[in-house]
């Protein structure tokens, strides 16, 4: 271990002493994460190991939540729970875009105003996200609150020869900023190509991106030193970012779609402003892979855009979480039938062991180490999946197994539903493990005949629950599916 981390463990004991927290066993072991901005696998190091902070981008609301933004808001909730069991205070701040002209084009779409548009997709959106159990931001900033802080971070950039005015516009100057491309690693011609820059004539540079735009009337604008306008996307995550975390913070989150070009932008406009390194607006980068639907890409031309609306009349929300856990989070994740009748399968094991064994929670149930060293080795959520599987055979202690599994379903947000509720639609369930109820039958015969009826009871109301009747006959106990 080298000086510098035992140093920080110190600091953490000592801190967590001086407040009253037990000293989390969990410290002995080392959350990594892969950074984007340096490109390897890192060991998180906090800025402030009393206070972590981060923040990842929201919706755009204009339309329903889609399986993408579900993927992006369940990994980063799941990097948020994990960073709370580790550190004694987390901030995660992830924003709402309700200013963009793609709401302006819905708006108009609809007949309807702005805000009745953007109010009504954000509480969709919330709402969704909760029926995945996506716990709430701690900070969820609407980028229309932040008009003035955007306008005093564009005037500084102005100052500082690092953006101009042109036409009632505002553009940040990219050969001003030498650390343009630091995130994406993308050289001066990629940077154009992929900035997908239109013919502009107010533009110095091709490279050059919007910063401030002037409204006609009929459009939403902000008085400003440029005349009414309306800011570019990406001021409002560094205006948002700086205000509600302060700079530097520790991890910057979002889609790998996000990287180029508004991750990079973010960068320059907050780095530039300040005139600091690329590391002093976020510390860590982490980006989430995109989401294919069986095999391909999801996209309006071939009618299989999975919004989350729907998706949680299709499968049960936790089967959903889980599968989008199933894959690794920078890796592309392929939603299928398929995928989620195998998540669905280790769930009704998970949740039959709950049923028939109902957790307890002691103080002396430790979450095992595999699991912390599962999720602290940048998430790895396959490797969870797997340690699941195996504990589920190790039956050894049931009851033990059972707070176990409750504690770990606390950590990643899973196993939170009554087992009975869980079994309540689902009588096909008798079908497909016709032993599991015949082992179960020869534990009540056997507990009825040691006289412990509490337990016989027990698996009686669990067959009950999968909708399976049992009677009593001369020949033994028969059971039938009603
Ligand atoms: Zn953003």
């Amino acid at each position: 271990m080298c000086i510098k981390k035992h140093t920080t463990r110190r600091m953490i004991f000592l801190l967590c002493l001086r407040r009253g927290f037990c000293y989390p066993l969990r410290m002995s072991q080392d959350i990594k994460l892969y950074n984007s901005l340096t490109r390897q696998k890192e060991v998180f190091e906090p800025i402030d190991a009393a206070h972590i902070r981060v923040y990842a981008c929201g919706p755009t609301v204009y339309n329903y939540a889609h399986i993408g933004n579900a993927r992006m808001a369940v990994i980063f909730d799941l990097w948020v729970r994990v960073l709370r069991h580790a550190y004694p205070k987390v901030t995660y701040v992830t924003n709402i875009t309700d200013i963009e002209d793609k709401i302006i084009d819905a708006a108009k779409a609809e007949g309807k105003p702005i805000a009745e548009i953007t109010q009504k997709y954000t509480n969709i959106y919330n709402q969704d996200m909760a029926s995945l159990n996506v716990l709430p931001p701690d900070i969820q900033p609407l980028a229309t609150g932040h008009i003035p802080e955007m306008i005093a971070l564009i005037e500084a950039l102005i100052n500082d020869d690092k953006a101009y005015e042109n036409d009632g516009h505002v553009l940040f100057n990219v050969p001003a900023y030498a650390n343009y491309g630091a995130l994406s690693g993308r050289s001066r011609d990629e940077q154009i190509a992929g900035a997908r820059v239109e013919v502009a004539p107010y533009k110095k540079d091709p490279a050059d991106f919007v910063l401030w735009k002037p409204s006609t009337p009929d459009q939403p604008g902000w008085d400003s030193p440029w005349g009414r306008g309306r800011p570019g996307w990406h001021i409002e995550c560094s205006a948002m970012a700086e205000k509600h975390l302060k700079l530097p913070f520790d991890i910057h989150g979002g889609g790998a779609d996000l990287k180029f070009p508004h991750h990079e932008n973010e960068i320059a406009q907050s780095c530039a402003a300040h005139n600091t390194a690329p590391e002093k607006f976020a510390k860590y980068w982490v980006h989430n892979g995109f989401v294919m639907v069986e095999g391909q890409k999801m996209s309006k031309s071939l009618s299989n855009v999975k919004l989350v609306h729907d998706m949680v009349h299709e499968a049960h929300p936790e089967i959903i979480r889980l599968t989008l856990l199933s894959s690794h989070y920078r890796q592309p994740l392929d939603y299928t039938e398929n995928s989620l009748e195998q998540n669905k399968k280790l769930l009704d094991k998970i949740y039959k062991h709950l049923l028939e064994y109902p957790a307890i929670q002691t103080d002396q149930d430790n979450i095992p180490t595999e699991v912390l060293d599962a999720l602290y080795d940048d998430l790895n959520t396959p490797a969870l999946i797997a340690i699941l599987n195996q504990i589920l055979k190790n039956q050894d202690d049931p009851q033990k197994l059972s707070n176990t599994l409750k504690r770990i379903g606390n950590i990643i947000g899973l196993f939170q539903e009554e087992p009975q509720e869980w079994f309540k639609n689902d009588h096909d369930l008798a079908d497909i493990d016709k032993d599991y109820v015949d082992n179960l039958l020869i534990e009540r015969t056997k507990a009825r005949a040691e006289k412990n009826f509490k337990r016989a009871d027990m698996i009686r109301d669990e067959l009950a629950v999968m909708g399976i009747e049992i009677e009593d006959t001369p020949d033994g106990p028969k059971w039938k599916k009603v």
